[in-house]
């Protein structure tokens, strides 16, 4: 017989903590406390099985799980001594949802369900608190009435705003009784204008509509865009927990809360939490009323008493539950716990979100702790989140001189690390329209962020809050996508219907300039100049000293434990010397990619490259590539010179040619006048070279195979180069690579001029250069025929872009168009650009592989597609058994970690 229904309570449970897929990670961790001996009020899990039955079934309940939940409710009854839907001693519930990975503000909860006319009256008997019964009973009917019965939470929010005015009271702990019970009223009255029937007294009612509303949660449009951004499967479904309530709102020595076991910001060791008295659920996270802090280390600047001096006993307790959940968990923890008449109750924990810096600076200080081991370390940090140490600060001159100039407007919580300056924009859709029309430095400024605004965020250069603390949802999510933070800035007013906001005298409007530091919780009027981050600052412009950057030490130790276990080589896609140098200082391996044709854009160069494009013979095509041959040796001599030591992989021209060739009116007269050819004359070749479909027309090796002289001028300017340098004492290895084959032949005649050129100047100069001819496989074809290719091939590296356009026969610059639908319907489960799709085009990758080493026993092969910095796609790579990754220099630390993770995994599976 399936179980649907696990339960915990009194100091065991049915679950633990390894049930996540079956119990959600909500379920899942309130059994784990259980079993550790927290206090945690009982209840019970329905599976997340349940939830897939219910939707295959097409929204509707299994009968089997009906004894099962009857039985976990007398579980509940029996430890927390009340009855469900008792006139007395009345059982109130919880009913929370939780999927396997947390979603935060995606799913929706129900508070103190099984109130009603009768039980509150019992409830109230029973606590002597008849506020507490009267504030828990309105915010019962609001949360039911949105969550369950879809009326809009305004309607409830206006009567509550409009009873408040009413009073002249400005907090809702500020009502009485006799106003709490009026609201109740109101709300019911709401309740049966919106829905043509009262509000449902039946407890047993009430709890099947609250089951079937959380299964249906996960199936709302907010939930599914946070799914897809984080390619989170919609089959997973979500668990129900129903549990005991306990009460934060029961006076002034109660409380609820939230905290992190340590910062999650900087990862510094220290408890760090919020809470509020009198409150209950959400309202430290929505921003109801300010929190305070649980200690010294939680201040954030305003005067605010602390949980340790109000409650000193209980602030101990939690303290204490603190330092178990560590040693147990041996990670940072994320809590929610409530205080009810100085008892308290744990709610939930997990493991802490947290930024890319607290990331390293906690797996690292872990290692220190003995609480786990470095390879643990390693495997625990996301490679994606290394970008953030990566992410920008703001110049400290120019901020310095901010704040002389007295421009810091206000101070909040510094949510999210790094630093942001753009043009305000009060709303996320406004975000999104002025970032559609270009404009790309944006600052979202928000009361308070709500899951719909995830679309506007993504885009921001920073995010300012006026309300909510660090585990808003502004602060949340921000941190989630690197998005530089301020949030809880509460002496920001905000109008956004009249696109203004007001800090003190100041007024600043829509489009005006603001910076914020997410680092220091500053916020900025105006624009100030970002700048590199600290680890770049030390390692790339060795603007600060290695022994004055704690970040810097911090992401050296940890690198260095993950580069032990690295057995991938990693390169960068570079083609300019300063690139090339960031990316080795993090890194690289070399060069991967180094694309000849951005070299020929710069001013002078462009008219020599227009002048080989319009020649008519081949003497005047020879004449022009002369003039270009010394950029290009130049450029080479840059390149090679900044990797001395390592291996760079240049491609000859790729692109087709009209992309050099002017497209407006007034550039065509301009160009044809410079070139002094007629404007027709110039007309005619664009015309001429005019393809229906450019990306599968004449580019690649296509164009060398056309005019050999242009591969013979740039294989030229690499090889001499690559012998001055020889000659000057440098140590480099150049390998050519030849693109966009699909016949064995065009790789060999291609490469024949490669070698004679490289022959040529090696005699030239008198000295011996270590080089490679290879190609690159990207169309479908190459693949299939890599064994036949890499008899003539000495290296292959496979460009994912094209061959993943190719393979799915999708446009990557069109995508745009149709993407969007197909991730919609989940015909794709993620953009296949972004992320190797592993099925189809992972297959042709496989099989070159394969091949290729049939063809050649100890082929070389890579990956130089923007794949090479994707974590999934690099784990893919690793399995496949190629030798290197190549990535964009910012990826590189990225490839490294994820790579290092796999060969960790696998040595530890021996
Ligand atoms: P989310 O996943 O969005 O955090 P939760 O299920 O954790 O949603 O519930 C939201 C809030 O409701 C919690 O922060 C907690 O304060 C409150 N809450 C949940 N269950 C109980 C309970 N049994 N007693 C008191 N408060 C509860
Ligand atoms: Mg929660
Ligand atoms: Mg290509």
């Amino acid at each position: 017989m399936t179980k649907r229904v696990y339960l915990f309570g009194a100091g065991k449970a049915d679950g633990n903590t390894k049930m996540k897929n079956l119990l959600g990670g909500k379920g899942a961790n309130l059994a784990e406390m259980s079993n550790i001996g927290l206090p945690v009020p009982a209840g019970f899990t329905i599976t997340t099985d349940v939830c897939t039955e219910y939707n295959a079934a097409g929204q509707a309940l299994p009968k089997a799980l009906i004894p099962e939940v009857q039985e976990g409710l007398k579980h509940t009854e029996r430890i927390m001594e009340a009855r469900f839907g008792d006139k007395e001693n009345p059982l109130l519930l919880s009913v929370r949802s939780g999927a396997r990975v947390s979603m935060p503000g995606m799913m929706d909860t129900i508070l103190n369900l099984g109130l009603n006319d009768e039980t509150v009256l019992g409830f109230i008997a029973k606590t002597d608190n008849p506020r507490a019964g009267w504030d828990s009973y309105r915010r019962f009917i609001q949360m039911y009435g949105n969550v369950v019965q879809h009326i809009d939470s305004k309607l409830f929010e206006k009567a509550l705003s409009a009873m408040k005015q009413a009073k002249g009271v400005a907090n809702d702990t500020d009502l009485d009784v006799a106003d709490l019970q009026e609201l109740v009223n109101q709300f019911k009255q709401i309740v049966r204008q919106e829905t043509g029937k009262p509000f449902p007294q039946d407890p047993e009612d009430q709890l099947w509509g609250a089951i079937e509303a959380v299964f249906d949660s996960w199936n709302t449009n907010r939930a599914k865009i946070y799914r897809k951004l984080n390619h989170i499967p919609d089959e997973w479904g979500t668990a129900v927990n129903v549990m005991a309530m306990v009460f934060g709102n029961m006076g002034w020595d109660s409380a609820t809360g939230v905290a992190f076991t340590r910062n999650p910001a900087t990862g510094e060791n220290k408890f760090y939490g919020e809470f509020l008295r009198n409150a209950q659920g959400e309202d430290v996270v929505a921003g109801v009323r300010t929190p305070q802090p649980i200690n010294e280390e939680s201040k954030t600047g305003a005067a605010h008493e602390t949980l340790e001096q109000e409650m000193p006993t209980l602030y101990q307790q939690l303290r204490d539950i603190r330092d178990k959940l560590e040693v147990h968990y041996k990670d940072m923890q994320d809590v929610e716990f409530t205080i009810q008449q100085k008892r308290l109750w744990m709610l939930q924990t997990r493991t802490g979100k947290r930024t890319g810096f607290a990331a390293v600076r906690i797996a690292v200080d872990m290692v220190d702790e003995g609480l786990i081991t470095p390879e643990e370390a390693v495997l625990r940090v996301e490679p994606d989140s290394i970008v953030q140490l990566l992410a920008p600060v703001f110049d400290q001159d120019e901020k310095q001189k901010a704040l002389g100039e007295n421009r810091v407007l206000a101070k909040g919580l510094n949510a999210g690390p790094g630093a942001g300056a753009g043009k305000i924009v009060f709303s996320a859709q406004a975000a999104e329209n002025m970032h559609n029309k270009g404009e790309k430095a944006l600052i979202l400024v928000r009361e308070e962020t709500s899951p719909d605004d995830i679309g506007g965020m993504a885009i921001s250069r920073g995010i300012l809050t006026a309300k909510g603390g660090m585990t808003s949802h502004a602060a949340v999510v921000a941190r989630q996508m690197g998005t530089p933070c301020v949030a809880g800035c509460d002496a920001l007013q905000i109008h956004e219907d009249k696109g203004i906001m007001k800090v003190g005298e100041r007024v600043l409007k829509q489009g005006d300039w603001l910076s914020i530091d997410g680092f220091t919780g500053e916020v900025l009027e105006g624009q100030i100049a970002v700048k590199p981050s600290e680890i770049i600052q030390v390692l790339v412009d060795k603007a600060i000293a290695e022994k004055d950057s704690p970040i810097f030490q911090t992401y050296k130790r940890f690198m260095t434990w993950a580069e032990k276990h690295r057995d991938m080589g990693v390169r960068t896609n570079a083609d300019k010397p300063g690139h090339a140098a960031i990316a080795r200082a993090f890194g690289a391996e070399g060069i991967g990619l180094c694309r000849t044709e951005h070299m020929f854009f710069e001013d002078d160069r462009i008219s020599a490259m227009q002048e080989m494009i319009l020649s008519s013979s081949l003497e005047e095509r020879e004449k022009a590539l002369a003039k270009l041959l010394p950029f290009q040796k130049a450029d080479f001599r840059g390149i090679l010179k900044a990797m001395q030591g390592l291996p760079v992989t240049i491609r000859t021209l790729d692109p087709p040619l009209h992309e050099f060739l002017p497209k407006s009116k007034e550039k065509i007269a301009e160009v044809a006048g410079n070139l002094g050819v007629s404007q027709e004359a110039l007309q005619s070749k664009i015309r001429q070279l005019h393809e229906l479909n450019p990306m599968l027309g004449h580019r690649g090796c296509r164009l060398g195979m056309s005019y050999p002289e242009i591969t013979r001028m740039q294989a030229r300017a690499i090889f001499e180069a690559a012998c001055e340098l020889t000659r000057e004492g440098y140590e480099v290895y150049p390998e050519v690579m030849i693109p966009l084959i699909s016949t064995v032949q065009e790789l060999s005649e291609q490469k024949e001029l490669v070698i004679e050129e490289a022959e040529k100047a090696m005699a030239h100069y008198g000295v011996k250069v270590k080089y490679l001819v290879g190609t690159m496989i990207e169309i479908p074809r190459a693949a299939l025929l890599a064994d036949e290719i890499a008899l003539e091939a000495e290296f292959f590296s496979f460009g994912t872009n094209d061959l993943t356009q190719m393979t799915f026969g999708f446009s990557r610059d069109d995508i745009g168009s149709f993407l969007p639908t197909y991730l919609e319907k989940k015909i794709l489960p993620y953009d296949p650009f972004a992320r190797l799709d592993e099925k189809g085009v992972g297959q042709l990758v496989r099989m070159g592989v394969e091949k290729g080493r049939k063809g050649r026993e100890h082929l070389k092969i890579g990956v130089c597609g923007e794949h090479g910095g994707e974590p999934h796609s690099v784990r893919f790579f690793y399995h496949a058994g190629l030798n290197y990754v190549s990535c964009s220099p910012r990826r590189v630390p990225v490839a490294i970690l994820a790579a290092a993770q796999e060969g960790l995994k696998k040595k530890l599976k021996k």
